[in-house]
């Protein structure tokens, strides 16, 4: 069976040209570098990826660098450490997109520490963009990643648990809250103390000095979620999307809405169309929230994006989404984001 998938995969792709990953350095000089991550544990996410672009390396593995940070970070809601679905599994999605437009995406995966590397192999391995399941996983073992044992992090057992008590399926994700008292370390808790997350989606986009563009996104997705519900975050135009020629915008919260707009496809196109990227950030959310407003009050969906001459923009359904920029002048700071709804 094992060979014989190899042999498909290596049939197909003299039937599609793979996407051949060529490991150029940047271009020197000929702009600033800057990266945005989603939330304040994009601090932890903007530290990874900005020596990456100082050292006139590639947005790509900034981008990679930051998404492999934070599924590293227990404490964060992406990665092994997030919440399972309702059957009690942790499953990932995550993606990845350079300046070229090679992107690649995982989803629905299990067992797997870094799926935004995955993501990276199936971008540069395969003639394909995206993999799931039992596919993806069989994929990166084949590429050497480990599997991981099938539990929860202590923090993700309790949650369960807790939900488990009535066991209701409410996908409502993303309202903010206060923060929990018990918050240390660099970055706000992406925790409460009940169990619940505050989010559960890390993206970054980032511009190198060479002038090229990149992004990533990673989740465990919604918690309890149905088994195999997959959100916006793997999938390229709605949880991310890169134009060198325009921006990137990568995008954060009720994955079902952003799926219904193309989200960060539409904030790009917007920008291509002469929106600085706040606007664009901003007439993507109206358009959410125009469908229904009533229920868009009880969701939140949020986008960062980068246009191609460095300039940022955000903008939530929301209030309490906030995100981390690094330029050179500021370092891992947190900026807190408009809102339609204040
Ligand atoms: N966008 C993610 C999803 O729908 C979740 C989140 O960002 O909170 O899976």
């Amino acid at each position: 069976m094992k060979n014989s998938r190899r042999q498909f995969v290596k049939n197909s792709a003299l039937l599609i040209p793979a996407v051949r990953y060529v490991n150029l350095p940047a271009k020197e000089g000929s702009g600033k570098p800057v990266v945005v991550s989603t939330w304040d544990s994009g601090v932890i996410a903007n530290a990874a990826a900005w020596p990456v672009l100082l050292d006139q390396g590639r947005a790509i593995d900034a981008v990679e660098q930051a998404g492999i940070a934070i599924e590293n970070d227990i404490n964060c809601c992406v990665g092994l450490g997030g919440n399972p679905d309702r059957d009690g599994y942790v499953t990932l999605d995550a993606c990845i997109m350079d300046d070229q437009a090679n992107c690649g995406s995982v989803a629905f995966l299990e067992r797997i520490k870094h799926p935004v590397s995955v993501a990276r192999k199936v971008m540069e391995e395969t003639p394909h963009v995206m993999l799931v399941g039992i596919g993806a996983q069989q994929f990166a073992v084949e590429q050497g990643f480990p599997l991981e044992p099938q539990t929860l992090s202590p923090e993700a057992e309790k949650a369960y648990k807790k939900w488990l008590l009535d066991a209701n399926y409410e996908p409502v994700i993303n309202i903010e809250r206060t923060q929990s008292k018990k918050g240390k370390g660099p970055y706000a808790p992406a925790r409460f103390d009940d169990g619940s997350f505050n989010h559960d989606t890390m993206g970054t986009i980032a511009l190198d000095g060479g002038g090229a563009l990149s992004g990533m996104c990673t989740t465990s997705g919604m918690g309890f979620k149905m088994r195999g519900r997959v959100g916006d975050s793997p999938i390229i135009g709605s949880g991310l999307f890169v134009d060198n020629e325009v921006g990137a915008a990568v995008a954060t919260g009720q994955g079902e809405e952003v799926i219904r707009v193309s989200g960060c496809h539409l904030v790009v196109e917007l920008m291509r169309n002469g929106r600085t990227p706040q606007e664009a950030c901003e007439q993507a959310v109206e358009r959410i929230i125009k469908r229904d407003r009533e229920k868009a009050r009880s969701f939140q969906v949020a986008f960062i994006a980068l246009g191609k001459n460095g300039s940022i923009g955000a903008f939530a359904v929301q209030k309490g989404f906030n995100y981390t920029i690094s330029n050179g002048e500021i370092e891992g700071q947190v900026v807190d984001a408009k809102s339609f709804f204040g």
